[in-house]
């Protein structure tokens, strides 16, 4: 009884800074200077001068300066820690029967799977996300059973991949997006693996991103030209009142947002690029139609964003981090997904104060 009060004093809770806030986020976060950056002798061109945690300023070529405020931002000196310490409360609403969409958007090598996966030793979001559910999970058992399910899959050229086929020698299959009776999106075919622990999930994941690369020749190039998918099914059963949710949780590396321009590419690397465009604003466009509340939001112009359509909107929770670099060779690639982010957000941008 205790519990489903405090369920429901949660829930009352979350509508209110719902009606507040919204419930779609944007959270900012900037890498170090790279050694090679340093070597350069290259300096940050962004400011975290002050003493707000939701501003920066970027300070453009011809010294002044552009502000921009996020939900949050993260600084270079933040650490993975401090990154999920505000991530967790919406990543683990998926076990209270919310759908929940995070994606990272930026351009390649300002650390979108860094945020993400991580690296063994600073692990992201994903592990971090799935250590918290187990821990939730176990902390309510005697009044939750939850299952948890986890799928990956890769979006390349519109096209869909399972990333977790058995025979990792077999090439990933390719899978389509079916409309389900109840008006939800399903992929039949998609491999959807039980979980228990964190360990599993760790070699699953590896074994995921082992597939991504098959038949690929350069796996980190491929890996910044298709998006990336962990989604984590949850299915709970209240043990009190026998109440059933069934929930999503999507976390997604998007692929690069960088400009690719027309005179230096031409066939495939073409091809590809104007699908990442196209996948990359038709997401931007769901999103900003959804924060000023629209009445039609164009789900069906991307596979990416038709796949997740039940996942984003709603009473779903969307994240987004936008990913930058400090270093001056990328300030027009920053400013464009900073720009990119603040429109997803419905924030316009700040006044440019000319520099003392
Ligand atoms: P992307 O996925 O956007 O292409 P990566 O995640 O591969 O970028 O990051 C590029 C490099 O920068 C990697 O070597 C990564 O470890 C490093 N890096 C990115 N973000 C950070 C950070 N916040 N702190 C330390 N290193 C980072």
């Amino acid at each position: 009884k205790k519990y489903l009060e405090e369920c429901l004093e949660r829930k009352r809770l979350y509508n209110e800074v719902i009606e507040l806030k919204g419930n779609i986020r944007v959270f900012c976060r900037c890498r170090p200077l790279n050694q090679d950056e340093i070597a350069n002798g290259s300096t940050s061109v962004v400011d975290f001068d002050s003493s707000q945690e939701n501003e920066l300023q970027i300070i453009c070529s011809d010294s002044s300066k552009k502000q921009f405020k996020f939900d949050h931002v993260f600084r270079p000196e933040s650490d993975q820690e401090a990154v999920f310490a505000q991530t967790s409360p919406i990543v683990t609403s998926v076990l209270d029967g919310y759908n929940v969409c995070i994606f990272a958007y930026g351009q390649t090598g300002t650390g979108k799977t860094f945020t993400m996966e991580g690296t063994p030793e600073h692990r992201g979001v994903n592990y971090r996300t799935l250590e918290e559910l187990f821990r939730i999970s176990k902390e309510r058992s005697n009044i939750m059973n939850y299952e948890l399910f986890v799928s990956m899959l890769e979006v390349y050229n519109e096209k869909i991949r399972d990333l977790l086929v058995e025979n990792s020698n077999q090439p990933a299959k390719k899978l389509e997006i079916k409309q389900a009776a109840e008006g939800t999106q399903e992929v039949p075919g998609l491999v959807e693996a039980r979980v228990y622990g964190t360990n599993e999930v760790w070699e699953l994941l590896k074994s995921g991103s082992r597939i991504r690369s098959v038949g690929s020749t350069n796996a980190n190039e491929l890996s910044s030209r298709s998006h990336c998918l962990l989604r984590v099914t949850v299915k709970g059963e209240n043990l009190v009142n026998g109440e059933r949710t069934r929930s999503h949780l999507w976390l997604v590396d998007l692929a690069g947002s960088e400009r690719v321009g027309r005179i230096e590419v031409e066939g495939e690397r073409l091809k590809e690029s104007q699908f990442i465009n196209k996948s990359l604003s038709a997401l931007g466009d769901v999103i900003s139609a959804l924060a000023s509340k629209t009445a039609h939001i164009p789900y069906r112009n991307s596979k990416l964003t038709h796949m997740l359509q039940s996942s984003l909107g709603g009473d779903c929770k969307t994240l987004m981090f936008v990913q930058i670099s400090p270093s001056a060779a990328d300030l027009g690639e920053t400013l464009c997904s900073l720009n990119f982010a603040s429109r997803v957000r419905g924030i316009e941008c700040g006044p440019v104060r000319k520099q003392a």
